[in-house]
């Protein structure tokens, strides 16, 4: 079957993998799938490439038994697979990782060290790398941070007005789901290449959110700053809340780190304000006014970010919606794009319905889209790119049979 690609993308309840033939240095999904539900219900998922999909009950109680899963499944299911690389998504890069990179023994001890920038997910990032090293002795690992997308902002995007230092210590703001954007900006460019060029906002609406501006494709500002916590309202993250509120819960209601970072990372968001769920399904689904409540909000919060976007753009050419509200929220889009004719948006009701691509009515200043993010493809492409993947050329030789030992 030749030279493939791995990727790994380890969330705190998912691991998310996908396979990819490399044929003349382009990525081509050759399979997909994903562990989740960890420490709660596990399912296994797969998608075989122009063939099945599957879900079973997975017998596996944390990452590392998940990750042999999924690596059993692809030996057996892909016996003559040879793996050259595999590309991992690292949500957080801090300020010496500007690009994807080829892992290290000095690399993982720089990725632990930020561990507190990113507790609910760079913890989850290493287990899946120190797995793969352990599964994969010798074939190259490549890093693909959220973070690296967002490193060419301006001061003034980046900084907290705190005394200078703080910024120069690279206690700033960093940005995330850079992958997902780069994805995005991908599809623009070969989709609508004029407004790709333009001023273009993407909103990644998924459990975790966030929105980012853009201009010839690249972020120049995005509403997540130092920590996954900033910006918009998530499934349990809180998004903004003035900090003098977090000092009343210390100071007045004697909360400590561990109870804070709980309620800001875990009990907040669509959760804690509907009591009813984290989950927009659930939520467009119940007839709790709560419910109700935490969509609007949402909703909300959106088009504020998407007014704050603009100004900072000085405009907007198109707005994109991707993740899995983006994609899926017939009832969110129509929310957010409300009145907002002013800003030259303006919805086409039954093209969002269908679910269409572009959903911007014909009279629309500024096109909206609705488009699937892939962050997969972005981390395979990061790894061709940085480990020079070429068709036939691997380092080193990785077989079917070396997959198998792997999986034991
Ligand atoms: P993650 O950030 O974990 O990758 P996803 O991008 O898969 O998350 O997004 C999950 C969110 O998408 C959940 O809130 C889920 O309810 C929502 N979602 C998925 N499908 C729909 C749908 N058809 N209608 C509304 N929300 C949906």
């Amino acid at each position: 079957m030749g030279d493939h690609i791995l990727t790994i993308n380890a969330g705190s309840s998912s691991v998310k993998f996908a396979l990819f033939s490399v044929e003349e240095g382009a990525e081509l999904l050759v399979a997909s799938g994903q562990a989740d539900g960890l420490g709660a219900a596990p399912r296994f998922r797969t998608r075989i490439a122009g063939g099945e999909d599957s879900e079973d009950a997975l017998n596996a109680s944390n990452h590392d038994e998940a990750f042999r899963v999924i690596m059993n499944w692809i030996v057996t299911t892909f016996a003559d697979a040879i793996v050259v690389a595999v590309g991992h998504r690292v949500v957080h890069g801090g300020l010496n990782f500007a690009a994807p990179a080829i892992i290290e023994e000095e690399t993982v001890s720089q990725l632990r060290s930020l561990v507190p920038l990113a507790p609910l997910h760079q913890p989850h990032n290493l287990a899946g790398i120190e797995a793969a090293l352990l599964a994969f002795p010798g074939v190259p690992q490549i890093a693909c941070f959220d973070t690296a997308f967002h490193r060419g902002h301006a001061f003034v995007d980046d900084a907290y007005a705190l005394p200078r230092d703080y910024f120069d210590r690279g206690l700033r703001r960093f940005g995330f789901h850079g992958l997902s954007y780069e994805s995005i900006a991908c599809q623009m460019s070969s989709i609508d290449q004029s407004r790709a060029k333009g001023r273009v906002i993407v909103a990644h609406l998924g459990n975790g959110a966030s929105a980012c501006a853009m201009k010839y494709g690249r972020s120049v500002a995005s509403t997540m700053g130092f920590s996954a916590l900033e910006g918009l309202p998530m499934g349990t993250r809180c998004g903004q809340i003035d900090p003098g509120l977090v000092l009343y819960l210390i100071e007045h209601e004697g909360m400590s780190v561990a109870e804070l970072t709980r309620l800001l990372y875990e009990q907040s968001g669509l959760k804690g304000l509907s009591g009813v769920s984290s989950d927009m399904r659930a939520l467009e689904a119940s007839r709790a006014p709560q419910a109700q409540n935490a969509i609007d909000y949402f909703v909300h919060r959106l088009r504020m970010e998407i007014g704050a976007l603009a100004a900072t753009l000085s405009g907007i050419d198109a707005l994109v919606f991707t993740g899995g509200i983006g994609e899926n929220s017939v009832r969110v889009r129509a929310a957010a794009l409300a009145g907002m004719d002013w800003l030259g948006l303006t919805l086409n009701h039954a093209a969002n319905i269908r679910g269409e691509m572009m959903i911007s009515d014909a009279k629309s200043a500024a096109a909206v889209y609705v488009l699937r993010t892939d962050e997969e493809a972005v981390i395979a492409r990061q790894v061709i790119e940085t480990a020079g993947i070429r068709q036939g050329s691997r380092n080193p030789p990785f077989d079917g049979e070396d997959l198998t030992r792997a999986a034991r």
